[in-house]
């Protein structure tokens, strides 16, 4: 991979970030610079097989934690550098694109990893780079590794759950396959903490507060505008496989599918985790192509 476009900021900036997170984790080669560039949209993934790389970052950071993360927004507001976030780089709407140069914050070398599980509010505190099968497995296995009762779950499941992480989820307000019952990821989130130009803040860790707008909810969705979400508390959900059932029903008619979905989700039966109406063929006005229902009982 040749860019052909040697980095613009200064080598005492780049040293400077060094002396923040270490040498080893900081990048300006063009590799570096090209693999945290873009995001997965179409354009983006064609032009990138052509090695069109539209707009890159001066150099790739990996910040260490938290801190780490304050120090670098602290210096690149002072020093006026552009920050933009790449956590798996998922992303389907341009963006990872570091569209104003500077740094590349790669926030999933190292910020990845389950904080704490508190079972009595039956919260995990994570951090934002870490990727869903690992987040997922750690709450399995949290009696062993954090001593609780039980087994939990993360309830939050999108498509690219292996190619996200959990940051990701909570800033672009993630669905997942599960969340008919768990929720979306903004139902998930209790807490977050952010760093910005004018300093940190963490939103308190209550379920509900009864006064608005809630900060909670505003920074979440927020894809990095309004700061960079360096820890999250996220709702967890007893893990039961045992408990779980896939099953799907065949309907003769679309508007038969949906309308016994409608009354499934409307019945007060309880909901299943996993709720779609699949057909084989895109379905027209008075179609009568076949529907069927999947459903499974939440894990
Ligand atoms: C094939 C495919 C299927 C998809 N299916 C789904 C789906 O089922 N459900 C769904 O919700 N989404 C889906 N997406 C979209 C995407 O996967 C999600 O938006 C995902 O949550 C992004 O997470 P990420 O870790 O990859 O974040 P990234 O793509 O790295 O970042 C997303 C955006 O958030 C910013 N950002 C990331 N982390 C932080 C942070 N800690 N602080 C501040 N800003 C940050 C980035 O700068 C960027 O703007 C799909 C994408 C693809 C390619």
């Amino acid at each position: 991979m040749v860019l052909n476009r040697p980095p613009a900021l200064a080598a005492d900036k780049v040293e400077a970030l060094a002396h923040i997170v270490g040498k080893e984790n900081v990048a300006t080669d063009d590799y570096s610079r090209a693999r945290y560039a873009s995001g997965k949209t179409s354009e983006e993934i064609l032009e990138t097989r052509q090695g069109v790389i539209r707009e890159v970052a001066d150099v790739v950071v990996h910040p260490r934690d938290k801190h780490d993360v304050q120090k670098i927004v602290a210096y690149c507001h002072a020093e006026r550098i552009p920050i933009t976030v790449f956590a798996a780089g998922s992303s389907v709407n341009f963006g990872c694109r570091p569209y104003k140069g500077g740094v590349s914050l790669a926030l999933g070398t190292h910020m990845n990893k389950l904080l704490a599980v508190n079972e009595l509010d039956q919260t995990a505190r994570v951090e934002p780079g870490m990727f869903g099968p690992a987040y997922e497995k750690a709450l399995n296995e949290a009696p062993a590794r954090f001593g609780t009762k039980h087994r939990y779950t993360c309830g939050h499941f999108p498509q690219p759950f292996e190619f996200s992480t959990v940051g990701g989820w909570v800033v672009t307000l993630g669905s997942g396959q599960a969340s008919t019952y768990y929720g979306d990821a903004y139902d998930l989130v209790f807490a977050q903490e952010y760093v910005t130009p004018v300093g940190t803040f963490k939103t308190i860790e209550v379920p509900a507060t009864a006064t608005g707008p809630r900060v909670n909810d505003i920074m979440k969705g927020s894809e990095g505008a309004f700061g960079i979400l360096v820890e999250v508390t996220m709702k967890i959900y007893r893990y039961m496989p045992e408990h779980r059932r896939y099953f799907s029903f065949m309907y003769p008619s679309w508007e038969a599918a949906v309308n016994a979905s409608r009354e499934i989700l409307q019945g007060e039966f309880g909901r299943p985790a996993i709720f779609r109406i699949s057909d084989p063929e895109r379905p027209t006005a008075g179609s009568s192509s076949t529907a069927c229902r999947r459903s499974s009982i939440r894990s």
